[in-house]
This record gives C-alpha cells, sequence and structure tokens, in this order.
C-alpha cells in the first residue's frame, strides 16, 4: 500500500507521527502514514513555490496535455483507487468504482479543455494614445486542503482546477482517509513536472495549520468544514491571501402538493443515504406541503426500510458505515436530542456488533427550526417536516447559515421559475436532486462558502485579472 508523501517530485516516508488509517466496516487498523514533519511541511511549501514560475508560464496546451494524462492514468488504475477508497471510507462495492469514479476522472478531461479556453474583455483604447488589455494570470502556489466523505473527487476538483490555471499545489487530504490521494499522487509523479504537485498527509492542526498559514502559499482553497473555513480565512486575513471554501451543506427538498411522490421517495432513498449521507448536497430537509405530506412520509418510510446496510463488499450492501466512531456519535447525538420533539419513523439505532453502522433515519414532524432540521448532521438522517405555501417553504429555507444545495419538486413550470430563483442556494434542482457534471458549476452561497468547484467558473478563484496598458508615445 501506498503509503509516502509526494515532496517536490520524490516519493518520501513522513517524518512525523505515525496515524492509524481504520476500516469503519470494522473499526480496525488498515495501515499506518506518517505525518509530515515541519520540516517536510516547508519542504512542500518551497517546491510549490519554486516550481510556480516555470509552471505558470507553461502553454495552455501543454497543462491540457498533462490533464489528459492525469485523467488516462485515474482511469487505468480505476479500479484499485475505488478499492482504496472503499476500504478507507466504507463506501459499498461496487458503488464506490461505477459511481464515483466517472465524476473525478471527466474533472481532469474537463479542465484540460478548460485550461484552453480561458477569455476576457477585448483589448482596447480606453484612454486616447493608449491600448489596455486585459490579462488572467494563475494567482499563485495554492494550499489545497481535502475533506473525508469524497477524498479523491474532492481533490479532483480543487487540483484539476488549480492545474488548468497554471497553478501549483501543495495538497493535504484528511488524515483519516488519505490511502486514495496518496496512490493518486504516486501516479501523478511521472506526469507532471517536479514541485507542481506535493502531497502532505496530517491533522489539520499541525500540518494543515502549517501549510495555510505559509507566507509562499498565496491562495488557500478548502472543502471542509465551517471550522476549516473559518480557520482559512482567519490565515488569509493575517497575511492576505485568496481563498476559495466549499463547506457544509443542509439542503432543503421542498415538494408542492403536485410533486411525483414515488419518484420523490426513490431519489431520497437513493439520494439521501449515498455514501451513509455524508455528502455536503444531500438531500436531508424535506419541507413538504400539507397536501401530501402524510403520503411523502409513507412513501419515504416504505423506500428507507429497504435499504440494506453491511461491510463494503458483503453481498446486496447498498450503505456502509459512517466514517469514524467520532461521527457515529455525533450522528447518534443528533438523533437522540431529536426524539424529544420530533418522531423517529425508521431508523435511529446503531449497527449491532464491529465497525461505525447506523441505520438509515427518518425523523418525521420536525420543527422548522429545531437542530435536527437547521444543523449539518453529515449521516444517515433525513427530516420531514411541513409548509402550507410557497412563500412560507422559502422563507423556511433561506433561513440559517447554510446555502449550497437545494431542490424544488413541482409539475408547475411557474412555480418551478418562481422558487428557484428566490432560493439562496448556490445550487438548485428541480424535480431531481444530486445529479453533478464538471461543465456546471458546485457553487456555494451564505455560509456554505466562497466560489464554485467544477466549470469554467471554478478558474477565478485560481487566477487573477491583471490590467496591461501600452502607451502609443
Ligand atoms: P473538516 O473541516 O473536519 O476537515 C476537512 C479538512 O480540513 C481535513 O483535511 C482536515 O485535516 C483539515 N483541517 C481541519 N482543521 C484545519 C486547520 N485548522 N487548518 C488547516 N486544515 C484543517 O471536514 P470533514 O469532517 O473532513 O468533512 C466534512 C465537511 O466537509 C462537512 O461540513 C461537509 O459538508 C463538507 N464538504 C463540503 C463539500 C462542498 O463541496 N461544499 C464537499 C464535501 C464535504
Amino acid at each position: 500500500m501506498q503509503t509516502r508523501l509526494l515532496i517536490n517530485g520524490k516519493l518520501v516516508e513522513g517524518e512525523g507521527e505515525a496515524l492509524a488509517i481504520l476500516d469503519p466496516a470494522t473499526g480496525r487498523e488498515i495501515v499506518r502514514v506518517a505525518e509530515a514533519s515541519k520540516t517536510q511541511v516547508d519542504a512542500a511549501v518551497q517546491a510549490a513555490a519554486a516550481a510556480f514560475d516555470t509552471f505558470s508560464r507553461s502553454q495552455p496546451k501543454d497543462r491540457a496535455s498533462y490533464l489528459h494524462q492525469m485523467a488516462n492514468v485515474l482511469e487505468e488504475n480505476s479500479q484499485e483507487l475505488a478499492e482504496l477508497e472503499s476500504l478507507d471510507v466504507g463506501k459499498p462495492w461496487p458503488s464506490a468504482h461505477d459511481d464515483e469514479m466517472p465524476l473525478t476522472i471527466d474533472t481532469f478531461r474537463f479542465f484540460a479543455g478548460a485550461a484552453r479556453t480561458m477569455t476576457g474583455a477585448a483589448a482596447g483604447e480606453y484612454v486616447a494614445g493608449h491600448t489596455s488589455m486585459i490579462r488572467r494570470e494563475a494567482v499563485g502556489p495554492v494550499a489545497a486542503i481535502t475533506p473525508w466523505n469524497y477524498p479523491l473527487m474532492m481533490a479532483a476538483w480543487k487540483l484539476a482546477a488549480a492545474i488548468a490555471a497554471g497553478c501549483t499545489v501543495v495538497l493535504k487530504p484528511s488524515e483519516i482517509t488519505p490511502l486514495s490521494t496518496l496512490r493518486m499522487a504516486e501516479l501523478f509523479a511521472d506526469i507532471l513536472p517536479k514541485g507542481v504537485l506535493n502531497v502532505v498527509h496530517g491533522r489539520g492542526a499541525s500540518v494543515g495549520d502549517r501549510l495555510i498559514n505559509s507566507p509562499e502559499m498565496e491562495a488557500i482553497a478548502v472543502t471542509g468544514s465551517p471550522a476549516t473555513g473559518m480557520a482559512a480565512m482567519r490565515a488569509a486575513a493575517q497575511q492576505i491571501k485568496h481563498v476559495h471554501l466549499e463547506l457544509g451543506g443542509k439542503a432543503p427538498v421542498i415538494a408542492f402538493d403536485d410533486a411525483d411522490v414515488e419518484l420523490l421517495a426513490q431519489t431520497i432513498r437513493y439520494g439521501s443515504y449515498f455514501n451513509a449521507g455524508q455528502d455536503c448536497a444531500q438531500p436531508c430537509r424535506l419541507l413538504v406541503q400539507d397536501g401530501i405530506y402524510d403520503a411523502v412520509v409513507d412513501a419515504v418510510a416504505k423506500e428507507v426500510a429497504q435499504i440494506k446496510i453491511g461491510a463494503q463488499k458483503a453481498p446486496g450492501t447498498q450503505m456502509g458505515p459512517v466514517v469514524s466512531a467520532a461521527q457515529l456519535d455525533r450522528v447518534a447525538g443528533f438523533v437522540d436530542r431529536a426524539r424529544a420533539t420530533s418522531e423517529v419513523v425508521c431508523g435511529g439505532r446503531r449497527g449491532n456488533g464491529e465497525g461505525f453502522f447506523y441505520e438509515p433515519t427518518l425523523i418525521a414532524n420536525a420543527e422548522n427550526d429545531s437542530e435536527i432540521a437547521t444543523q449539518e448532521v453529515f449521516g444517515p438522517v433525513v427530516t420531514v417536516s411541513r409548509f402550507s405555501s410557497a412563500d412560507e417553504a422559502i422563507c423556511i429555507a433561506n433561513t440559517g447559515r447554510y446555502g449550497l444545495a437545494s431542490s424544488v419538486w413541482t409539475r408547475d413550470l411557474g412555480r418551478s421559475m418562481d422558487v428557484t430563483s428566490r432560493l439562496r442556494y448556490g445550487f438548485t434542482w428541480v424535480n431531481t436532486h444530486g445529479v453533478a457534471t464538471p461543465e456546471m458549476p458546485w457553487a456555494a452561497m451564505k455560509g456554505s462558502g466562497t466560489g464554485c468547484d467544477m466549470s469554467i467558473h471554478a478558474l477565478d478563484a485560481y487566477t487573477s485579472v491583471r490590467h496591461v496598458m501600452f502607451s502609443h508615445g
């Protein structure tokens, strides 16, 4: 198993503390991976800084070629990478391969094209005797920080856009799920010039903190919790750095009386409990109009009761464990506190035996301002609550700090146009939830972050706009 870090083109063992990496289905150790020492973090930072001048001036077609090669090598090794992801995060097999690898690979292919499409305002004579032009340049060396729920895909979203823009990167995966990222680093080491990509392993408070506070890192890109987003903003505030944040979510699913209840219930079954609900866009907060409230609770409960939980490769497994003992306690705590004011329709219990299992859970009659309806649980838990009018639904959905994913369910086209235009969320699906494509932004509003991943708009985070003026005299 590849457990080395990538620093300045070389794979090296970490020189810090060895951290146990656990299989969430058993709680047992898979392997130990040594953190980067302070000296190694600094060496990775120096390598990215040293490589920046040359790489940022490379031709777009060369960067596109690197990105195509990266996509190809991921595709050739997709089975092994997905095996690591499944083992490390507890994802069911073959879903870890079939549902996640295509988007991860396609993200690199999309950015291979996007690297060659950067456009700006036309050059022109805005002052007599002078010609002005706009340039978009790589923002600088990037500190990229990724979470544990989709380790490889989140690394792909950060890395592909940064490379397309001409940035060099020091990437730190989550300390509990580094395995797929470390193997990816090994695969990419032979493709990219040395120093362009560096990967360091370790905890947020030590390795991550040192990385984002390094003066040479001119931009910080985080996918993670709001707390980590705040740490990035604090680091940026000390030294003035660019910050791109994709943080938590609490996606409302607004179902009007004319919604297709069966389709909605199936979407919840497959969307809300995918990855054991550990998904920033998870459709976790059903807001249902009075007329179909009971029908939705019944239909969703029927679907959820059929979800088969088990270890990654146990026959028929549809949902695996949550990622860690801490995450299990967090999820159970939310549900236990919700019992006093709402109804646990199904689930609500830890699994028997070893591993970090929690039953797929549906909670009805959740108060719209309760903790369970407004805080990110990040587990296999969905709440249902009521509304009467469109205005009320929009008001409930727009109250609170999160603004990432949302969906609207109605057969009335005019109403879907009206409601989607008034929701303060980075993205809104109509009559579906969770479908992603690299051409479209994974965008954040409010406390869910700044900017977006995927799409050509992701390049904004990794580029700066410049004005160059030529005097005719
Ligand atoms: P987390 O914030 O605990 O950890 C994310 C990363 O930040 C890890 O690599 C961690 O080591 C690092 N980190 C923690 N403290 C740090 C510090 N002080 N300095 C530098 N780095 C630090 O998040 P998590 O538990 O791994 O992931 C779950 C969170 O991620 C949820 O809130 C979820 O919604 C969010 N998420 C968002 C998106 C999105 O696209 N918006 C996608 C996936 C996950």
